[in-house]
């Protein structure tokens, strides 16, 4: 596919080679950009932000809306393009591809809910008579920096609420998944956006991050991926807003009072889903004494039995991480932790860019599998006494992105939700679970600010006070 920018679509002879994760196929080539491309792509959205700042709130609900209207229509396609690029199964794609309509139709719907409040001035000495109220204003151009992993849906997050306040958006996707990006610019075009409004650049992060990150035309960046490019980011970016949507090692604490079948449902889930790179995998179990070994001999037949393979395959269940690369990283870890005492439970193998779903027992906190972001198809489990012990081992993380507990007792329940650090917290299922319009990002290194479009839209504005100064 070309790339657009600056209100066309354009090529280059350089290319980037989108594969496919679980044999190497070619998928399709996109440019590969280069920073005069990000100069043309700020400069077209400039203009584009003033076309938006001036689009009534209703318009830009009806483009949002036409475009989500199209992402239905084209589900099992964009579902396809999500699977074949990513590597994740197709029942994963098409999910991944409604989930998308949904966050862009949301965001259709605040575009209208664009408000701001009265202030009771009157409540300050000297100020009898002044009315004051805040508005809330677009901040321009924002440049919207995405992962591989849900190629579609984290682009929807950003385009979604960054044009339906009223912004111009220059989106930089993964190397890796710009398919998907790519063709949600094509949806809305023919949803009625004008032109100048987006701009997707295809070009490695190294070689464009900066130029974007850097410029001061750029007013907001909105980024999602790991804790070290955002890092950098953070340090190019100077005197503007950024919101961040970083890693974790999620834990997910099993009281002895827990439901067994539903810990092992949501372990499933949450472990495994997309091959185990999803920013709120559970990677760390944390089960208190009594429920350890039946958690682990209900978890082993459960596990064993995700069909591992070419993600386009009727029986599979779980495809290929992203790259072969990831995948001998996360066998060297999982190898490393065996070599340091754990116990492995099932798995541990690995096939080109395939690892087979793997439970590790006996796993110790100080383990690189406890401390780092695995992004992978493996659960560690680690033994604790009680729910006070269970909880310093689930805040032993830089990260505090996602936690879950499963248990009957309302006292422990709360007093997880209370201490755990973490942005979002589940009692009675794992981390991984979230619906699109909730408040969602992470504390500690996972970063700061929320996505969810009304939330985002927070983000992507800013507040003008008014102070009426009336006789
Ligand atoms: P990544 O390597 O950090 O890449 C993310 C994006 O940053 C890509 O578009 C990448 O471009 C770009 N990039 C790389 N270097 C850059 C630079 N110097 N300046 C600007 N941009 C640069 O992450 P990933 O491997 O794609 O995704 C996995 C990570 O994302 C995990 O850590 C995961 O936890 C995190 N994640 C977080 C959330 C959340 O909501 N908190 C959701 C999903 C994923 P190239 O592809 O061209 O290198």
């Amino acid at each position: 596919m070309k790339m657009f920018i600056n209100g066309e679509w354009v090529d280059r002879d350089q290319k980037i080679e989108v594969l496919n994760p679980f044999d190497g196929s070619l998928v399709d080539t996109v440019p590969k950009a280069t920073a005069e491309d990000v100069e043309a792509a700020i400069a077209g959205a400039v203009r584009g932000a003033e076309i938006m700042r001036n689009m009534p709130a209703y318009e830009r609900f009806t483009i949002l809306r036409r475009a989500a209207d199209l992402m239905v229509e084209r589900q099992a396609y964009l579902g396809r393009t999500i699977s074949l690029e990513e590597g994740k199964i197709l029942s994963e794609g098409v999910f991944e591809a409604s989930r998308s309509a949904i966050t862009i139709e949301t965001s259709a719907e605040e575009a209208k809910r664009l408000t701001g409040e009265v202030l009771p001035l009157d409540g300050a000495p000297g100020a009898v008579g002044k009315l004051g109220f805040t508005l809330r204003v677009p901040c321009g151009v924002v440049a919207a920096i995405t992962p591989f992993n849900f190629p579609l849906n984290l682009v929807c997050h950003k385009v979604g609420p960054a044009l339906a306040a009223g912004n111009a958006i220059v989106v930089k996707p993964a190397s890796d998944t710009p398919l998907s990006a790519l063709k949600l610019v094509e949806i809305l075009l023919e949803a009625g956006l004008p032109p100048l409004a987006i701009s997707c650049i295809t070009g490695s992060g190294g070689t464009v991050g900066d130029a974007l990150c850097r410029d001061e035309r750029v007013r907001k960046i909105s980024f999602t991926g790991s804790a070290d490019v955002g890092r950098r980011i953070c340090q190019v970016a100077g005197l503007k807003r950024v919101t961040m949507e970083l890693g974790s090692n999620s834990p997910l604490i099993v009281m002895p009072d827990a439901d067994l079948a539903k810990v092992v449902e949501a372990t499933a889930a949450s472990g495994f889903a997309n091959a185990g790179q999803v920013c709120i995998s559970a990677q760390r179990v944390i089960a208190v004494d009594k429920i350890y070994e039946d958690l682990l001999d209900a978890l082993r037949p459960r596990i064993e039995a995700i069909a591992a393979g070419d993600q386009l395959g009727a029986g599979t269940k779980m495809g290929p991480m992203v790259r072969e690369s990831d995948a001998e990283r996360v066998s060297q870890t999982i190898d490393e932790a065996v070599s340091q005492g754990a116990r492995l439970i099932c798995g541990g193998s690995r096939s080109g860019a395939v690892v087979a779903p793997t439970i590790l027992a006996d796993v110790r906190p100080d383990m690189r599998i406890s401390r780092e972001e695995l992004f992978g198809p493996a659960v560690g489990v680690t033994r604790a006494s009680n729910i006070d012990e269970a909880i310093a081992l689930a805040n032993d993380s830089r990260f505090g992105l996602s936690a879950g507990i499963f248990t009957q007792d309302i006292d422990a329940a709360v007093k997880f939700a209370r201490q755990v650090d973490s942005g979002n917290i589940h009692i009675n299922w794992g981390p991984m679970w979230r619906a699109d319009m909730m408040p969602y990002g992470g504390l500690k290194e996972s970063g700061m600010g929320k996505e969810g479009p009304k939330y985002a839209i927070e983000e992507m504005t800013e507040m003008k006070t008014v102070v009426i100064h009336s006789a």
